[in-house]
């Protein structure tokens, strides 16, 4: 598989600190790029005990697909944050996932900017609008990871695993059974080859997934949505 270059991260300034986010310098057809929200304030704001490492040494890891897990999905692209829309109960489902301990982080594949159909500014004022409506329902996404190209060797794009180990790289967070939700064969793949645990949804385009290609989907939990799955995690079940 090629490598692509990678972004760097080359700082902050005062006021994408405010909105906690990373400025991500993007080299031409980098393959993943990242906002990454300034998560320190918060760790420390739910930190009731203990040091904030150790706060941290504890927390899990979750990563998400974006589109058909979090927002509705559309087979014509999420183009603008009016077209961004969150599936019911997914808000508060990443809310009961950060209080039970996860980080959680997002990986999705962003080919509509490689399609030309929006551009990486566009993507971060989608983003911006994920970030406002999950704080406002009490929550928290620690960190975006996409991957803006429509080839499908780029070792970023789902379902190559690429993007899910430089989450773990990133966030130094084991990825051996971390949930990786999904709508998509892709997603299962990606968890697959990146040793994560691939959990399928049937929002977005989950239930046509599991119609057409069932045995991709063999030996994988499903679940209603990302408020079953969050439920499911985040219960005894000893
Ligand atoms: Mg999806």
């Amino acid at each position: 598989m090629k490598q692509s270059p990678m972004t760097e991260v080359v700082g902050m300034t005062g006021m994408m600190r405010a909105e906690g986010l990373f400025h991500v310098k993007q080299h031409p057809g980098a393959p993943v790029a990242a906002n990454v929200a300034d998560r320190t304030v918060s760790r420390e704001t739910h930190s009731l005990a203990g040091t904030g490492e150790k706060t941290r040494s504890t927390m899990k890891l979750i990563i998400l697909d974006r589109d058909g897990v979090i927002n509705e999905d559309s087979d014509a692209y999420i183009k603008s944050p009016e077209e961004w829309n969150p599936i019911p109960g997914s808000l508060e489902a990443i809310t009961c996932l950060n209080h039970a301990g996860y980080r959680v982080v997002i990986a999705t594949n962003q080919s509509g900017i490689g399609r030309g159909l929006l551009d990486l500014e566009t993507l971060n004022k989608i983003h911006r609008k994920m970030h406002r409506m999950v704080q406002e329902a009490g929550g928290l996404i620690e960190a975006i990871f996409f991957c803006p190209d429509v080839d499908e060797a780029n070792p970023f794009r789902k379902p190559n695993p690429g993007m899910l180990l430089e989450i773990s790289r990133r966030l130094k967070c084991s990825l051996q059974g971390a949930p990786m939700v999904g709508d998509s064969v892709r997603d299962i793949r990606a968890a697959r080859a990146a040793n994560a645990w691939p959990l399928l949804v049937r929002t977005g385009k989950g239930a046509r997934t599991l119609e057409r290609d069932a045995e991709s989907c063999a030996n994988v939990l499903v679940f209603d949505n990302l408020a079953t799955v969050a439920e499911y995690l985040t219960t005894d079940h000893e």
